[in-house]
């Protein structure tokens, strides 16, 4: 389980995050929806300490990192229970489609080349991306430079994988492809998932649960029924007219 307890964030005199408090259960997909400059991107990026706290904790099951003393060794634990899909893809533009895949495995968890190779040729093939395994990002579209990012994510084993707005840089009609692979994912439950999203639909399709934020808090947290189809909060009602 994923735990977020009393966290905090401020950039100088700015309040980003206000006291976010969540628990995420090992196999949940949650959606996390909100207006641009809420605080959503600054969240994910607290859970995988890619962004310092200034209080409170994140724990993923017995590693627990406070903000007020953490130990670099427990950050490093926690960032490798973590794996994170980005807007912009964020690929090594000078390594190909499946050296993207394998660098970690190889470089953090020194695996032998040939191992690495074929694990992740393996998770090209689970994206749909095997047949351009040898295509160096800039011979790829958005969508299929999306794929590969998350055959990248994969490869680490993680127990919570984040996803930050992964379709919202896509050309609409690359959105599908990269949705449909999420959607595999979360049927899959083999970890927990955090999107955040402006894909109401389909948060309200595979999301367990949806979390509404605004102004660096969470507003409300339920399940897709309450939150978007029946939404009863004056600034989620105010969101989803925009968004939908
Ligand atoms: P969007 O939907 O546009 O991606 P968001 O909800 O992800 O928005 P964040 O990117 O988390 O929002 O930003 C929240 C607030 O924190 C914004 O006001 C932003 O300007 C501020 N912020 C984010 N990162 C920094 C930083 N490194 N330094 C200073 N301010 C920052
Ligand atoms: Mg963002």
């Amino acid at each position: 389980m994923i735990s977020v307890k009393n966290l905090s964030k401020s950039f100088g005199e700015t309040d980003v995050l206000k006291d976010i408090n969540l628990e995420i259960g090992d196999d949940e997909i949650v959606a996390i929806l909100g207006p641009s400059g809420t605080g959503k991107s600054t969240l994910l990026r607290c859970m995988n300490y890619l962004c310092e706290p200034t209080t409170g904790t994140v724990s993923i099951d017995d590693v627990v990192v406070d903000a007020a003393h953490r130990k670099r060794a427990d950050v490093r634990v926690l960032r490798r229970k973590t794996a994170m899909v980005f807007q912009d893809y964020h690929l090594f533009k000078n390594k190909t489609a499946v050296q993207n895949v394998m660098e970690a495995l190889v470089t953090v968890w020194k695996r032998p080349k040939a191992e690495a190779r074929e694990t992740a040729m393996a998770l090209l093939e689970k994206v749909g991306m095997a047949d351009r395994a040898d295509f160096y990002p800039s011979k790829l579209s958005g969508g299929q430079q999306q794929r590969v990012a998350i055959a990248r994510a994969l490869a680490v084993h993680p127990q919570v994988l984040l996803f930050d707005e992964p379709t919202s840089a896509l050309d609409p009609e690359l959105v599908g492809e990269v949705l449909a692979t999420i959607r595999q994912l979360a049927q899959e439950r083999d970890f927990a998932m955090v999107i955040v999203t402006h894909e109401v639909e389909f948060a309200r399709q595979v999301a367990d649960r949806v979390i509404f934020m605004d102004g660096g808090s969470v507003v409300v947290d339920g399940t897709p029924e309450q939150i978007i189809e029946h939404p009863s909060d004056p600034r989620l009602q105010k969101f989803l007219s925009y968004v939908s």
